[in-house]
């Protein structure tokens, strides 16, 4: 078998009304995305998801597509996807950084070689330690009635598991913790995730604060440049300190882990380059004696779908202690699926189908083509 066609699809998808949402690095109405086609000579094609956001990765839909187009599809055309493992090493090295553009070719990949075994991505990951994936939902940076509003609609629904974005300014991001923990009662865990907007000293202070409205963990408390300044940190700390923006690179995870600067690694794909280096990152996180757990750049539905195969078949990357954030299909208008994932609002669950275990739906992307950027087919 041989790859014949690698086809680029970008689309840009607006977050359902109510659900547009806020960190500390700006507000998030519209995602952009690039989904990618490798066709083969036998007919089964293999789909991937690049998630895209200028502010986290640096990455956007032309930049992706430049990358795809121009490093990645000479390298892939007449291979055969099923030697995996020699095409991921020219594809990690064609460029550096693009994590989310690598993760879309690899994640089409792994679909690839699911279909032609008949089996779900888990499968080949060695099988899958556990059947449902906790979940928890995201709480933006809001005032206290439109933060209370969210939380609330969520608790509705049967979520058992928050996050609240914070980061922006101190007293406001108390009062935002302390209303949602009001609500919620005392059996809802709930995380705060701060996305680098806190210095030092204000993280000192908040940690010691926050410990009060019983935090189970804090994301990111401070900007990714400095570890020691986060091991300093989580040695003060009551409260487990979780790694985002810090923890891209396998070698992120070494230098995080050996200042032992957290507790936690957030991982998912697409901030790797892809399943494999997520699989490898929380082989260094055991290694180390820390976990992992599941992070979102509120991918759709294929990128999500990668994320859920990882998180069925990795022990390290434990959902049950915390909670995923598998959600990114739930804040937008589509997912670009014919059916959608099983997510929520407890615990979702992986795809039983072969590979990704999930299909494109033509007519979403259509709907949703970026009109700046159209699609294209190499080959
Ligand atoms: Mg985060």
């Amino acid at each position: 078998m041989k790859i014949t066609h690698v086809e680029t699809l970008p689309v840009l998808v607006p977050l359902k009304k109510g659900l547009m949402t806020k960190t500390a690095h700006g507000e998030h109405v519209v995602s952009p995305y690039v989904i990618i086609k490798l066709k083969t000579d036998e007919g089964l094609v293999g789909i991937g998801e690049a998630t895209l956001a200028a502010r986290w990765s640096g990455e956007t839909s032309q930049g992706c597509r430049a990358v795809v187009e121009g490093l990645m599809a000479p390298l892939l055309i007449g291979q055969n996807p099923l030697d995996f493992n020699r095409l991921r090493l020219p594809i990690e090295r064609c460029c550096v950084q693009n994590p989310f553009t690598k993760a879309a070719v690899e994640m089409a990949l792994w679909d690839l070689c699911g279909k032609v075994h008949g089996v779900p991505v888990y499968q080949l990951l060695g099988g899958k330690v556990r059947d449902e994936i906790p979940i928890k939902m995201v709480v933006g940076a809001f005032p206290v009635p439109k933060a209370l509003e969210l939380a609330k609609q969520f608790l509705d629904w049967g979520v058992k598991c928050l996050k609240v974005k914070v980061g922006t300014d101190p007293e406001a991001d108390l009062q935002r913790v302390k209303a949602v923990r009001e609500l919620a009662g005392p059996n809802i865990p709930i995380g705060v995730d701060v996305n680098c907007g806190w210095d030092l000293p204000t993280a000192r202070n908040m940690l010691d604060r926050l410990a009060e409205l019983d935090v189970f963990f804090v994301e990111q408390p401070i900007p990714q440049t400095d570890v020691n300044a986060l091991a300093e940190l989580r040695r003060m700390s009551r409260i487990p300190i979780m790694a985002d923006e810090s923890i891209f690179t396998l070698n992120d995870a070494w230098q995080l882990t050996r200042a032992g600067a957290v507790d936690i690694l957030s991982v998912y794909p697409g901030k790797h380059g892809g399943i494999a280096s997520t699989l490898e990152i929380a082989a260094v996180a055991k290694s180390a004696g820390i976990c992992c757990s599941i992070g979102s750049n509120l991918e759709l539905g294929v990128g999500t779908a990668a994320m859920l195969h990882v998180a069925a078949a990795s022990k390290t990357i434990d959902s049950e202690r915390y909670p995923a954030d598998l959600i990114g299909p739930l804040y937008h208008e589509v997912d670009l699926l014919t059916k959608p994932l099983d997510l929520g609002p407890a615990a979702a669950r992986v795809p039983e189908a072969p590979g990704l275990g999930v299909e494109l739906d033509e007519d979403q992307l259509k709907e949703y083509a970026d009109a700046s950027t159209a699609a294209r087919e190499l080959g």
